[in-house]
């Protein structure tokens, strides 16, 4: 809102510091995991130095650096309020009983796409509630399906158009982290992780340390992207089977189709199998997790690229994990352990086909009291040429396969392309 104290951009002149606060203001309460969401209470974030809140950092994720380079350079007005007219969800989900089990659900807020429903009287008494999740219809078009249709799937007019299209719900989810929850995820102490949450990000949010009566935090990292294929019901309904596929993000293969890794032909393949499951009365589901490179990002990835390929007897699969490492210290850093709480939040208790070999995923969804059927390895047909080093070193690692798993002897046989022959 702009003040007389307000510059041109509707900025508050003074800096204030939210470990400093004035006025003694108490935190909004919230009693996260409570069995509905008036008990619950909002979660708010403090963008405008003015009123109560009760978590640290802000909406959008890593987005939320260009909505602040946005408000320097001019562009927006940091008093803009979201008007939220008509955007509600498509379709209804929840709540489940997930949604109120202590440490079920530790880094998303449950009630994230029922703001305007849940705390339509804080809205309107000027509560700045924004929504953390958002529910939608779209029409996917993929090549693999319009145009070289080889998965055997015919048309059924709903779901699988005569086109290729696909009809399909989706959810995008912003991080939203329940720190004793996350902390206890991990066994750690919370104060441990707070501090090196606030050390690792170069004391970005400094209230990690100062405000311990804030237990939420909004962290600036990639969300996740639900796709359902079929009726969203049906995946709490257990007379209909569940065929699902959990991707983390790879841009080089799953947009450019970079042959070095098995992730497009893998999504690909998931989206098949959903769709299959669906025109059988049963129900699909992908989950898109942002963790570029294992979550170490694509600068780290190209350097290994680079690493294995250019180690002495070129790119092999028996030094596939350890090239990592090396460049990175550790060689995967996307933690699975928080990977269920977007399957809990659907209330799913079971997968009937789950279309990954990662026994990480795996492990994650059983610890997180979600039974898992069968397990379903990606065709070698699939695999291309240059990913083999890849996919034989995973299997050798422990990747669930139907297949073999190739000896020491045999891995560092698996060879891939040398950067002299692209
Ligand atoms: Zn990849």
């Amino acid at each position: 809102m702009a003040t007389e104290a307000s510059d041109k951009h509707n900025r508050r002149r003074h800096i204030v510091l939210n470990s400093h606060p004035s006025g003694g203001q108490s935190p909004i309460p919230i009693n996260w995991g409570a069995d509905n969401p008036g008990s619950r209470g909002p979660i708010v974030t403090n963008l405008t130095a003015e009123g109560r809140h009760n978590a640290i950092g802000t909406h959008s994720g890593s987005y939320s650096i260009y909505r602040a380079l946005a408000v320097a350079a001019g562009a927006l007005d940091p008093s803009h309020r979201p008007d939220l007219t008509n955007t509600a969800p498509v379709t209804s989900i929840g709540p489940h009983r997930q949604w109120s089990e202590p440490h079920r659900i530790v880094s998303l807020d449950p009630y994230g796409h029922l703001v305007t429903e849940c705390f339509e009287t804080e809205l309107r008494n000027g509560l700045d509630i924004r929504p953390s999740i958002a529910v939608t219809r779209a029409r996917l078009s993929l090549p693999e399906l319009m145009h070289a249709n080889t998965s055997g799937l015919t048309p059924d007019g709903a779901i699988l158009l005569e086109s290729g299209e696909i009809n399909v719900t989706k959810v995008a989810l912003e991080p939203v982290w329940h720190l004793p929850g996350v902390a206890a995820r991990f066994d750690l102490e919370e104060h441990d992780l707070r501090r090196i949450l606030y050390e690792q990000t170069g004391g970005m949010f400094s209230d990690l340390v100062t405000r311990n009566d804030l237990k939420v935090f909004l962290p600036p990292i990639g969300g996740a992207t639900v796709y359902i294929f079929g009726n969203p019901e049906y995946l709490v309904d257990e007379r209909h089977r569940l065929t699902c596929r959990v991707h983390d993000e790879c841009n080089g293969s799953d947009v450019f189709g970079s042959d070095i890794c098995t992730c497009r032909p893998y999504l690909v393949h998931g989206i098949e199998e959903c769709v299959r499951e669906a025109q059988k009365d049963g129900v699909g589901l992908v989950v898109y997790n942002r963790k570029e490179g294992r979550a170490l990002g694509e600068v780290t990835k190209f350097l290994v690229y680079n690493a294995r390929k250019r180690q002495i007897g070129g790119d092999r699969a028996d030094a596939y994990f350890e090239r990592t490492e090396c460049v990175a210290g550790v060689q995967d850093v996307r933690f699975q352990e928080l990977m269920p709480d977007v399957l809990n939040w659907l209330g799913i208790t079971r997968i009937d086909r789950f279309v990954s070999m990662s026994n990480m995923k795996y492990d994650a969804l059983v610890a997180q009291g979600i039974q898992v059927g069968e397990r379903v390895s990606l065709p070698d047909a699939l695999i291309p040429d240059d990913a083999q080093v890849e996919m034989e070193a995973k299997k050798a690692a422990g990747y669930f396969t139907s297949g073999d798993v190739l000896s020491e002897d045999d891995l560092a046989k698996t060879r891939g392309r040398q950067l002299e022959s692209y």
